[in-house]
């Protein structure tokens, strides 16, 4: 599972193949600042292919037994954890993640996404309604057909399983498309759904750049829905070709969450929590506090103790166990990154720590004050380790600042006083809350964003509706 110079193929009818046309993309290690492998550079051709089989693996595969199907998404689910170190060691050279958390979270819950959702579809169940008329219903949930996964590059492995495992659970047959930018991991996958032996055909994946086989997926007009991660200009452009031909659509997209630490909270808790919130994975996650919104009456001190732990974070190699800040994902990513703490001093904010760059794509973790809500840079999205530091004077300011966004993907709340934290969340515009806890995840529960944030909820049960069609059956028995 040596991934240095490898050349990337394509998973198709349960095989791995070039791209028809021979055509490949550089593969980057980030914290090197070095091509290392190439990937498909795939096109309708290759898509076609991976149609064709799909189409023919999918009558047997939707009629095996829910356990069936269990079974080979649980033989996944141990051959990810039995191959943990490698699969982490190369998520973490594709990203520039550190390794404590690709091996302590992408890699786990990439094996967690399969045998959840093994044990969830065998507890999949269905409505039925008695009329008073004599009559009573039935809803059968079929799977949809042929259906489309589209992930991002921030947690690779992670978000591209938290969509196959559910649409194969639930006997759809799936063609999926990993970022081209970590395209690494995604490849070892098809090389382990290979060693599981599932059936050709039940699972390809497809490489290549999003505005050529990622708008191919979206458009064709076999693929029965789509389950998209990524940007909110991306989500803006699949619903636009993918709509009219009333494909499913569920659509997990940006954010801008705020972090809403009360005077009255842990103050530990909430420093050391919001260090992480604010940092992890580089501050490229969708669910990283980027606006940490802050009482007035504590201001000063937590500002002061975040920006002294802040400073104390190692910057290093992502292979290197002591690392807690990795290197950004890709030139064109640091670059946009560090133009927006440029425009955020352009606006008038101070830079109290970080700010720029101390080597390669690195960027120092960075926090900024001064700066109102309204400005851009507490508008756009970053998804960089960057957050900024906005003071309010009570609960009904907290709750406008948090919600004066066209995001709403997550928040976190900090207060020991448990009945403002519930009338808080209440009244936050987002499909997450937090409660004195952040990125505390249970499988069961529904993941997505409201606003510009998202269409549809993942997760639990939720997904495996997404997954299947309804079909109401009525028996008249009078
Ligand atoms: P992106 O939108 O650039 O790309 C995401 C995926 O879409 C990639 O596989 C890409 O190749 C593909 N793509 C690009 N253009 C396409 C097109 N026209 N048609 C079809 N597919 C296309 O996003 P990114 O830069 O890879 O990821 C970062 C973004 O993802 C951030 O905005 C982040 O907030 C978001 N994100 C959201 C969540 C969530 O759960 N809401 C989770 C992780 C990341």
């Amino acid at each position: 599972m040596n991934p240095a110079n490898e050349q990337i193929k394509n998973y198709i009818n349960g095989k791995l193949l070039e791209p028809k046309s021979k055509h490949y993309i550089d593969n980057f290690e980030p914290a090197q600042t070095r091509k290392y492998s190439e990937t498909p550079d795939s096109d309708e051709a290759d898509l076609e292919l991976a149609i064709q089989a799909a189409e023919l693996a999918f009558p047997t595969w939707s009629t095996l037994t829910a356990e069936r199907r269990a079974s080979y998404l649980r033989k996944i689910s141990n051959l990810i954890l039995e191959k943990l170190t490698p699969l982490a060691q190369a998520e973490s050279i594709d990203t520039g993640k550190p390794i404590q958390l690709s091996s302590t979270l992408d890699i786990p819950r990439s094996a967690s996404n399969f045998s959840f959702f093994a044990d969830a579809t065998t507890q999949f169940s269905s409505e039925s309604h008695m009329s008073s008329s004599g009559v009573f219903n039935f809803t059968l949930r079929q799977p949809l057909g042929v259906v489309g996964c589209i992930s991002p590059w921030n947690l690779p492995l992670y978000l591209l399983t938290w969509k196959i495992a559910p649409a194969l659970a639930a006997g759809n047959c799936v063609i999926a498309k990993p970022s081209e930018v970590t395209p690494m991991t995604a490849y070892l996958l098809s090389q382990i759904c290979i060693e599981a032996e599932l059936p050709p055909g039940v699972l390809n994946i497809i490489h290549g750049y999003g505005n050529k086989i990622g708008a191919a997926l979206s458009k064709h007009s076999k693929i029965k829905a789509l389950s998209f991660t990524g940007s909110t200009v991306t989500g803006a452009e699949i619903a636009k070709v993918a709509a009219p031909q009333f494909k499913k659509l569920s659509l997990e997209m940006g954010g801008k969450n705020p972090n809403i630490i009360f005077s009255d909270c842990d103050f530990e808790e909430a420093v050391s929590n919001t260090v992480r919130s604010s940092f992890a994975n580089q501050g490229q996650i969708c669910l990283c506090g980027s606006r940490i919104l802050i009482e007035q009456s504590i201001y000063e001190k937590f500002k002061n103790e975040l920006v002294a732990r802040t400073k104390k974070l190692k910057i290093g190699e992502p292979l290197e166990k002591s690392t807690d800040i990795g290197c950004l994902v890709s030139e064109a990513h640091f670059k946009k990154v560090l133009s927006y703490i440029q425009m955020a001093k352009d606006e008038g904010g101070k830079i109290l720590c970080g700010g720029t760059s101390p080597r390669g794509w690195y960027i120092e973790p960075t926090l900024i004050e001064g700066l109102p809500n309204s400005c851009r840079t507490n508008q756009e999205e970053i998804f960089g380790p960057v957050a900024t530091l906005i003071p309010f004077k009570n609960e009904r300011e907290a709750i406008e600042l948090a919600n004066q966004s066209r995001y709403g993907l997550a928040a976190s709340i900090w207060t020991s006083n448990l009945k403002k934290a519930h009338q808080v969340a209440a009244q936050i515009q987002s499909g997450v809350v937090w409660i004195n806890c952040w990125m505390l995840r249970d499988l069961r529960t529904p993941f997505g964003g409201v606003k510009d944030s998202g269409v549809g909820r993942e997760g639990g049960l939720e997904v495996l509706r997404f997954f299947t069609e309804s079909k109401n059956v009525s028996v008249k028995y009078e």
